[in-house]
């Protein structure tokens, strides 16, 4: 089964095509495949941006794969109501960056106490398949939003993001550490579960 993966983000291929190799004979990224396409994320949760993506690449690849994965993640935090959930990447409006992003959130949360400051990321993978039924799974991490910004690696909110079980920030990980306890891991662990027990009900 060939696989097409909706994205160009070089550590997002390598890490699901160490997770999934043995599901598929082929996995190609956008650009490896020579596909252009932008797909609005126009869905009120993870779910619906992550299945609308991958059934649309799936339409416009046409019969060069059996398969699109695609994924769609952010961070969510209580005392905000889930905020900036879906908005993650542009939770500061136009221009946004992570400077402007991380900057409003922490403006939000000035007020609200350590215990209160209770977070997750959610990473949404969605599989759609050419005369199946796709697959949807979410993974997640659970946290806490620091005061200050803690380390150098990763992206995004990792700088704020406290994660209790190693005593660090995300971004004071290295990036083994975070991929080995990251939202994305979880969900596409739970991805490869589903796909073996389909394989072990097939046999
Ligand atoms: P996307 O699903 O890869 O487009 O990510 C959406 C947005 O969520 C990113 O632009 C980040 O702001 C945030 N985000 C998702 N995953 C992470 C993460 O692992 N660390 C920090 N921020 C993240």
């Amino acid at each position: 089964m060939k696989l097409l993966l909706a994205t160009n983000n070089a550590h997002k291929a390598q890490e699901i095509r160490e997770i999934l190799k043995d599901s598929f004979s082929e996995i190609a990224t956008m650009r490896e495949a020579g596909i252009e396409l932008e797909v609005e994320e126009t869905g009120t949760t993870f779910r619906e941006n992550a299945l609308k993506k991958a059934v649309e690449t799936l339409a416009y690849a046409g019969d060069r794969f059996d398969a699109v994965l695609a994924d769609d993640s952010g961070l969510c935090v209580d005392a905000l109501d889930g905020a900036p959930g879906v908005f993650s990447a542009r939770f500061s409006g136009e221009g946004h960056n992570d400077a402007a992003n991380n900057a409003k959130l922490i403006r939000l949360l000035a007020s609200v106490p350590d215990e209160r400051r209770t977070a997750k990321f959610c990473c949404c993978v969605a599989l759609a398949r050419r005369g199946m039924e796709p697959i949807v799974v979410q993974g997640e991490v659970e946290g806490t939003i620091l005061h200050a910004s803690r380390g150098e690696n990763g992206f995004g909110y990792d700088p704020y993001f406290y994660y209790a079980p190693l005593g660090k920030s995300f971004a004071e990980l290295s990036a083994e550490e975070k991929n080995a306890v990251s939202h994305r891991k979880r969900a596409l662990m739970l991805l490869r579960e589903a796909l073996d027990v389909e394989d072990r009900d097939h046999i």
